[in-house]
């Protein structure tokens, strides 16, 4: 096992024994001659690998016959502007809670097809937390109701998905599916990019109720529009393989060490150990309500910011990485996805009060 341990916001930490897997795979050849990376996504290897990884999926998260399951490209960027070209028909409305940082990019994407009503922003305060639900400004015609169910970069995350009243709730889930049950069919869309707690880069998971393909009667681009890619079993166009096979990897991973209940009870372990540590400390502050604090990405300052740069030398020459926050708001982060193992931020906490010690 790689001694270092890596607390990046994305691309992350995979699972040891899936990249173990994985570069075991790649250096055997099927019975063509190839490896699965150099396979056809028409042949019947990677048509194995691609079904797999759908029914592993649907099993996890429990995803009713009513949701389609597509693997796209582009990200979660290119669905900012595929929810509203799918969702909105021309002229129409959408209402967008601003709660972080992608959730204000999702809606400014969204702002070049539709209408976008922020609902409410947390911005007002400073997003250490998300107003409360009671006082959000909805349009009754809004098309949709889209959020972001963990803002990775500033650590905000809704632990029960709001309730949207009449139209479809759409979740960007990038940083946070996978980490605990989730009730799908509360949900019109749930899309995330893979390079978080599902695989590497490359391939984006759209949930999407099938109610909503074609509901927006609109021109899109048939690489986002999702009735195609349903229709095409997501290979209207060349599939990111690789990337689609090694998230099969990670999900076959998460049903072998106990689904999604046994990551929650993870992950809650995880991110205590973390809170506490900073809470009770002199030197580490997160700024975030409680009731708002991300389980995935717990961001954190120093007293003195000074010693940013001391901490960060620090902790990768103990072996600690993928520390620093994100470049627009500076201080550190640390990621606690599935991947990471509650030994590690056990590694984490001592590394920290130990740096106190020595410069607090
Ligand atoms: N939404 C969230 C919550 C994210 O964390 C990110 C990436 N960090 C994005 C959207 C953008 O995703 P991508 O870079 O895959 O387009």
């Amino acid at each position: 096992m790689s001694p270092v341990l890596n607390f990046g916001a994305g691309p992350a930490t995979l699972p040891v024994p899936v990249v173990e897997q994985a570069a075991a795979e790649l250096g055997r050849r099927s019975r063509d001659g190839i490896t699965i990376m150099e396979a056809s996504h028409r042949g019947l290897d990677f048509s194995a690998v691609a079904e797999k990884a759908e029914a592993d999926l649907r099993l996890l998260l429990g995803v009713p016959e009513t949701h389609r399951v597509l693997f796209l490209q582009g990200g979660a960027t290119a669905q900012f502007a595929g929810v509203p070209l799918n969702l909105a028909p021309e002229g129409a409305s959408a209402d967008h809670v601003v709660s972080g940082h992608w959730s204000r990019r999702a809606a400014d994407e969204a702002a070049r097809f539709c209408t976008v009503n922020v609902a409410a922003d947390g911005a007002g305060s400073g997003y250490r937390s998300v107003p409360d639900p009671a006082t959000w400004r909805r349009s009754p015609e809004a098309a949709y109701l889209a959020y972001c169910a963990n803002d990775t970069i500033h650590g905000v995350e809704f632990h029960r998905p709001p309730d949207p009243g009449g139209p479809p709730l759409v979740a960007d889930m990038s940083s946070t599916l996978l980490s605990r049950p989730l009730e799908v069919d509360r949900f019109g869309v749930i899309y995330a990019g893979a390079q978080k707690n599902l695989g590497p880069a490359g391939v984006t998971v759209v949930i999407v109720h099938t109610e909503l393909l074609g509901r927006s009667g609109r021109a899109i681009p048939s690489v986002l529009d999702y009735r195609a890619m349903a229709d095409s079993g997501s290979m209207l166009n060349t599939p990111p393989t690789f990337a689609w096979y090694v998230s099969g990897l990670v999900l076959a991973w998460l049903i072998a060490e106990g689904g999604l209940e046994e990551m929650e009870s993870r992950n809650r372990r995880k991110q205590a150990l973390l809170y506490d540590a900073i809470d009770g400390s002199s030197l580490y502050s997160n700024a975030v309500e409680p009731a708002w604090r991300s389980w995935m990405n717990v961001p954190f300052r120093l007293a003195d910011p000074d010693l940013d740069a001391v901490f960060r030398d620090e902790a990768s020459a103990a072996g600690l990485v993928g520390l620093e926050g994100h470049r627009s708001v500076g201080g550190m982060r640390a990621s606690l996805y599935n991947a990471v193992p509650e030994t590690a931020v056990r590694t984490l906490v001592e590394f920290m009060s130990d740096f106190e010690r020595r410069h607090g």
